[in-house]
């Protein structure tokens, strides 16, 4: 979502080291507990309002998160690619300096840049060799911990396998099981859209 004046978009370097962070990343992986939480939350709207706020502030100082809810994080280093003033998901554009710097704000680096020098500082460099599904707008605001507990966000990317040259379509998750189409979990099963984040 195109955003301007102080709420556009502003590349960030992650606060949390990429070691720590990939090391967080288990902790915060699916399971039985998470998913009851989960189920819980959307259940209640206040009790999700407040678990979204909390997200929103610890992911906002750690990562500078604009709260998309379709957490890129784990597959870009823990850059967040949507601090990208084109909101990139696939990698750099064309105006990246040599510096490495962004276009836009050329006092900062590219977010995509940072991406990959922390993917290899945690040895995921095949991690960025994804293909990202688009941004599902509607999406905005909610938590990306809700939807990831849940397994709303399961086709967000692609396997890696893609830079061996196969075709996009039929092997790759995003077509597989299209999430633009209904059988998304997260078209299908609309969380209380109108409900924890207004
Ligand atoms: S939820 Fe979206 S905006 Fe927030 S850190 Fe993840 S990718 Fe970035």
């Amino acid at each position: 979502m195109y955003r301007s004046g102080s709420d556009a978009p502003r590349p960030t370097v992650p606060r949390l080291s990429a070691r720590r962070a990939y090391g967080i990343q288990r902790w915060v992986a699916p399971n039985r507990f998470y998913r009851a939480v989960a189920r819980r939350l959307v259940r209640m709207p206040l009790a999700y309002r407040w678990f979204t706020a909390g997200e929103r502030i610890a992911k906002q100082r750690l990562f500078g998160c604009r709260m998309c809810a379709q957490c890129a994080l784990p597959v870009t280093g823990y850059a967040c690619p949507m601090g990208c003033p084109k909101q990139l998901r696939n990698g750099p554009c064309g105006g990246v300096s040599p510096a490495g710097a962004c276009e836009v704000y050329p006092e900062m680096r590219c977010v995509w840049v940072v991406a990959v020098e922390r993917a290899q500082q945690g040895g995921h460099e095949s991690d960025l060799l994804r293909l990202h599904r688009p941004v599902d707008h509607r999406e905005w605001g909610r938590s990306s911990w809700v939807n990831y507990w849940l397994g709303r966000d399961d086709n967000l990317w692609t396997s890696a396998d893609l830079r061996a040259g196969q075709p996009i379509h039929a092997e790759s998750p995003i077509h597989a099981e299209s999430p633009i189409h209904a059988e998304s979990p997260i078209h299908a099963e609309p969380p209380n859209r109108a409900g924890p984040v207004s």
